[in-house]
């Protein structure tokens, strides 16, 4: 197994610990660039904390990225997934989300994509405070690990439909900051961390689900009181800041 795809399952593994509350069953998924032409990403069908390598396929970014401008539906999309398939043979057959794990290694230009549906999360994002939750930041290291605020998507169709309709959102981030986003959150759904290793997308995940709880925690007890955005500025371009953030990527 290459040493990518052996640091993509042991990603997979880690966040599909029962302990973790962030997938059971078939959910989440995960993936990781191999070099311009293509990508690791979660086969249909598996367990993310039993996962081996059979658990993924790689395919290639040109025929994937092309069904967010041409989309099909029903079985020539279907047929469209199988055939972008470096490995022809076989039945594995990538995640329905593959399109948007392409859309986000290409446009964001990150290494590794983990995609979780985290109780803590998902306990916001299953409420009228989900945006409030994404745009703002309560501590600083929120701030250094998760960016200085999320991608908030309110729910959409999952597949080829929200891979389109987050192409828009991240689109609009990248134009206003200059610099792609950490995190994505979407509404009744899930988390997505945009690292620039599987270590960097973990201690996103881990980042976003303490500030769930540590969020959720402040709302029951009153309001909560956010950074100001010049101190949350101030923090994610601090030199020493940045030096700390790239000593655990
Ligand atoms: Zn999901």
């Amino acid at each position: 197994m290459s040493a990518v795809l052996e640091s993509l399952v042991s990603l997979s593994r880690m966040l599909g610990e029962p302990a973790r509350n962030l997938a059971i069953i078939g959910e989440g998924n995960t993936s990781i660039r191999v070099d311009d032409d293509s990508f690791y990403v979660k086969a249909s069908g598996h367990h993310l904390g039993t996962i081996t390598e059979a658990g993924f396929v790689q395919v290639g970014f040109a025929p994937i990225l092309r069904l967010l401008d041409e989309p099909l539906t029903g079985p020539a999309l279907q047929e469209a997934f199988l055939g972008a398939r470096v490995d022809q043979t076989g039945a594995v057959r990538p995640s329905v989300e593959v399109t948007f794990h392409a859309m986000l290694l290409a446009e964001c230009g990150v290494q590794c994509i983990a995609h979780t549906h985290p109780v803590e999360v998902n306990k916001i994002l299953c409420s009228t405070r989900a945006e409030q939750f994404a745009s703002n930041r309560t501590c600083p290291d929120e701030v250094v690990l998760c960016g200085p605020r999320s991608v908030f998507i309110p729910y959409f169709d999952p597949g080829l439909p929200l891979a389109v309709e987050m192409r828009r959102h991240v689109r609009a981030y990248i134009e206003e900051n200059n610099e792609p986003p950490k995190v994505i959150l979407l509404g009744n759904h899930g988390l997505i961390a945009l690292g620039s290793s599987t270590t960097d997308a973990f201690n996103i995940t881990q980042m976003a689900v303490k500030s769930a709880a540590i969020f959720a925690g402040a709302c029951s007890i009153g309001e909560p009181v956010f950074m100001s955005r010049e101190d949350i500025h101030h923090i994610y371009k601090r030199p020493d800041e940045i030096f700390r953030r790239r000593q655990f990527i």
